[in-house]
């Protein structure tokens, strides 16, 4: 039998839960049906932390969720949920799953294809990565409900896999990496024995599909603790099949330093509660190949402009199928590049027109990134952010000294 954890002893304060995700649980429960939050928010909330969104499970079929809400729709194909909103706020609202079972829906290395199949709240527990994260709250009477221990494993502060991990990871390898980053973001420890096949098993990495390791990867650049995720993957071997562009860029001399002063300013952006843009992270992530290159062409005999042109598609075309970064990132990041040499002519006309790039500010803050790194002219920099900064007025009176 699961524990049935009290409010006064898992502490989550009911006011910092989403008033549209009790909702969706009264509903349902009105109806009939089971219904808890589940997963990160219920992580988070024990944890002390603010969740970023909120899911809940249910005994419901899509089908039976799907018209108790004025705006409901069923997406998703492989497994199908339902999402449920209100304004601004999403509810992901699935149904309870059984764990993947039988030869028939995993691949030669035991990875998972197919885990579509509806079970009961204990299944739907046991299918969950880690303890941690196979917690179920009701809102109606604060009960945690937990098959795995995983209140005990937060209070203690140690990362969990529920079952045997090695086989756990050989039916999705993407798990490794939610083990470093749930443990950096929550400054747990892994678990013994949930660490143990990790350092062996890092190569299945390479058989997930480009996109969900670019989305995995995107939530660890921007969980607030980067750095922290980046030793682990690191330590354990983990960054080679996840990251080729960061063996490269770290083994250059220079190159670990443009890196980590990225990832710190985007960590200290994080845990300030502001956004980040993924088009600067990956932008910053790759300058550094994009910089030697730029170099080299112009060693070569090339100006500027075109040296800088060659360098960018030479290494998104090298990058960007490994990584599947985004079209609408790539265009992004090619603007905070292209404007880079701009930013060495102070000049009247030219500065205004930059002025009024919409990238400006990204490309701006990413020049503060190179001249802390030591690559252009501090006071070059600053002077552009105070432009940035300034009214009209300032401005004009800027540009007038510079010329
Ligand atoms: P966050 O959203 O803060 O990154 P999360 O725990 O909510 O963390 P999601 O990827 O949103 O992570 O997944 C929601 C829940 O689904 C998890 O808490 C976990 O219970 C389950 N889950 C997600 N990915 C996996 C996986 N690869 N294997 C098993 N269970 C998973
Ligand atoms: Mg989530």
């Amino acid at each position: 039998a699961p524990l049935r954890v009290p409010q006064s002893q898992h502490g989550i304060d009911r006011k910092l839960v989403s008033r549209h995700a009790i909702k969706v649980c009264d509903v349902l429960h009105e109806h009939g049906y089971q219904a808890y939050i589940v997963g990160g928010a219920v992580r988070d909330l024990i944890a002390g932390a603010q969740p970023k969104d909120f899911d809940v499970a249910t005994d419901a079929t899509p089908e039976q969720v799907q018209p108790l809400f004025r705006r409901a729709r069923i997406i998703g194909r492989r497994f199908r949920l339902v999402h449920v909103v209100f304004g601004q706020e999403i509810i992901e609202t699935s149904t309870f799953r059984a764990p993947g079972n039988g030869e028939q829906t995993t691949d030669e290395h035991g990875r998972i294809l197919r885990d579509n199949v509806f079970g009961t709240l204990e299944e739907d527990a046991a299918r969950r990565d880690f303890t941690l994260n196979a917690l179920y709250y009701d809102p109606a009477t604060e009960i945690v409900i937990d098959y795995h221990g995983g209140v005990a494993d937060l209070k203690n502060k140690v990362v969990n896999m529920i079952g045997d991990p090695a086989r756990r990871y050989r039916e999705d390898p993407v798990r490794m990496l939610r083990a470093m980053r749930f443990a950096s973001k929550l400054g747990c420890d892994i678990a013994p024995a949930t660490l143990a096949p990790i350092h062996e098993l890092a190569p299945l990495i390479e058989n997930v599909p480009a996109s969900r390791l670019f989305d995995e990867m995107l939530k660890m650049l921007t969980c607030g603790h980067a750095m922290a995720c980046l030793r682990q993957l690191r330590a354990q071997g983990l960054h080679k099949g996840l990251l080729p562009l960061l063996d490269v860029i770290l083994e250059q001399p220079g190159g670990e330093r443009f890196v980590e002063l990225a990832l710190e300013r985007t960590d200290q952006r994080v845990q300030a509660g502001k956004s980040v843009s993924p088009s600067f992270l990956f932008a910053a992530l790759l300058w550094q190949l994009v910089y030697r290159r730029w170099q080299q062409y112009q060693a070569d005999g090339e100006l500027p402009m075109p040296a800088l042109g060659l360098a960018v598609d030479s290494v998104l075309d090298a990058q960007t199928e490994k990584l599947a970064i985004q079209r609408r990132f790539v265009s992004d990041m090619r603007e905070i590049w292209f404007m880079q040499p701009r930013f060495d002519r102070r000049a009247g006309k030219a500065a205004w027109r930059m002025i009024e790039q919409p990238r400006f500010r990204a490309a701006c803050d990413f020049l503060q990134l190179r001249a802390a790194a030591g690559e252009v002219d501090a006071a070059l920099a600053q002077w552009w952010m105070d432009l940035a900064d300034a009214d009209d007025g300032t401005r004009a009176r800027m540009l007038e000294e510079a010329a």
